[in-house]
């Protein structure tokens, strides 16, 4: 009986043929024996993350596989960056992806990164709680030219535009309510007092006069985008499908931050960079270690370079890379016999485009009491014809239920 899961997602896996592969995709083209023995003791098929036809992000992506609707509970990415720093959202926050850049007088951007800063902890701290119209503006540093911004009060909404332009030279862009409401025309008013008010403080601090003066460019304005609400009655991962402990094993920020948004716990790995060079076997080490030691009884584990090598249009790197991830999952054989495990991706990136498409990506499920069907090689061709069918993404935490016998029953 399946008392545990584990959730391997590599994202942008599927691909196309390619002409050099003999029409085959990476995934095809790949030696693969330990993926093709999980095959052939899987139930295999073909997942549409977001339905037949759409091409997903990863984030939206990764909500709907997780079994959350992206029209309740996705609204921008800015809810996820936070949560990935470690800001603790509450109801009716807005929340936004932040980097402090430099303008000039005007307001016209210089650098979007000020230039390249590698730490911003004084500039977030310097308009850190700032209060306008009793709404409250938490601001944290994040990597590098980036922070976390949380906007908290009553009556927000995350139906606004950005203030950055993404382009050098154009002038900040004042905020922009999307719709009518109230909400929204508050939200946005506020939003652009606090623009004012913030690179008022943050000219006349000391470290960027010293800055200027050592001929580095100031960051002194704060550049917002992605503005999300934190849901009503959000329901954490654990609570909402009756887990023990959860964990996220992730070399990418987003990731990470889609594991906090839902409650897991983040689990931090030596070598997990999210690029080719990623340790993928300390991945599974720590997996297993979960798992098998340590009573989590989910783990969502995430390899992002199938995606970025796609995106790059390196089709031998992709192959390469499932490879090299091929060897690591030999180990998943120590895994305890109530495990099942899930190896599947978000979507399609296609090297032929260079980006996400929304071709349907192979998913398979392995463990006891499952009903493995004839496919024997991991591809997305052949998991066409087996037996799981095709299906979407926001089936996929229900049918893990119905393994581990918690469905509720429909009737009598
Ligand atoms: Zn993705």
């Amino acid at each position: 009986m399946i008392n545990k899961v584990l959730m391997i997602i590599m994202d942008g896996l599927g691909d196309r043929p390619i002409k050099e592969f003999g029409n085959k995709t990476p995934l095809e083209k790949a030696n693969t024996p330990n993926f093709n023995k999980i095959a052939e003791k899987s139930q295999c098929g073909l997942m549409s993350t977001l339905g037949k036809g759409v091409r997903p992000g990863s984030d939206t992506a990764h909500l709907e596989i997780l079994g959350y609707d992206i029209n309740k509970y996705y609204t921008g990415r800015g809810p996820i960056e936070v949560a990935g720093i470690g800001m603790e959202l509450q109801e009716g926050d807005i929340a936004f992806r932040g980097n402090f850049g430099t303008v000039d007088e005007d307001w016209n951007i210089t650098d979007r990164r000020a230039g390249r800063i590698t730490d911003v902890t004084e500039f977030a701290e310097a308009i850190d709680g700032i209060i306008i119209d009793g709404v409250e503006f938490i601001v944290k540093p994040a990597v590098a030219h980036r922070a976390g911004v949380i906007m908290r009060g009553k009556g927000l909404s995350s139906n606004i535009t950005d203030n950055d332009p993404h382009v050098i030279g154009e002038k900040v862009k004042v905020v922009m309510p999307k719709d009518d409401t109230e909400e929204a025309i508050f939200t946005a008013n506020v939003i652009n007092k606090f623009m004012k008010k913030s690179y008022d403080i943050l000219k006349k601090l000391e470290i960027n006069k010293k800055r200027k003066e050592g001929g580095e460019l100031e960051a002194n304005f704060l550049l917002m985008r992605g503005a999300g609400i934190y849901p009503k009655n959000m329901q954490k991962f654990n609570e909402r499908y009756n887990f023990k402990k959860s964990a996220c094993i992730a070399g990418g920020g987003l990731y990470k931050g889609i594991g906090a948004f839902l409650g897991m716990d983040i689990i931090n790995v030596a070598g997990a960079t999210a690029l080719p060079n990623t340790n993928v076997d300390n991945k599974i080490d720590a997996a297993i270690e979960l798992l098998n030691d340590k009573n989590y009884d989910f783990v969502f584990l995430h390899i992002k370079p199938t995606d970025s090598l796609a995106e790059d249009g390196n089709y031998l790197g992709k192959k390469e890379f499932i490879e090299k991830v091929d060897k690591s999952i030999q180990k998943l054989e120590t895994l305890d016999d109530d495990v099942l495990i899930i190896i599947t991706s978000d979507h399609s990136t296609a090297c032929e485009l260079k980006a996400h498409s929304a071709d349907p990506v192979p998913i398979m499920f392995c463990g006891e009491g499952i009903l493995n069907d004839n496919v024997k090689e991991f591809g997305e061709r052949n998991f066409g014809s087996g037996g799981l069918g095709f299906i979407e993404g926001n089936d996929v935490m229900r049918l893990i239920l119905n393994i581990m016998g918690r469905l509720p029953l429909i009737g009598a």
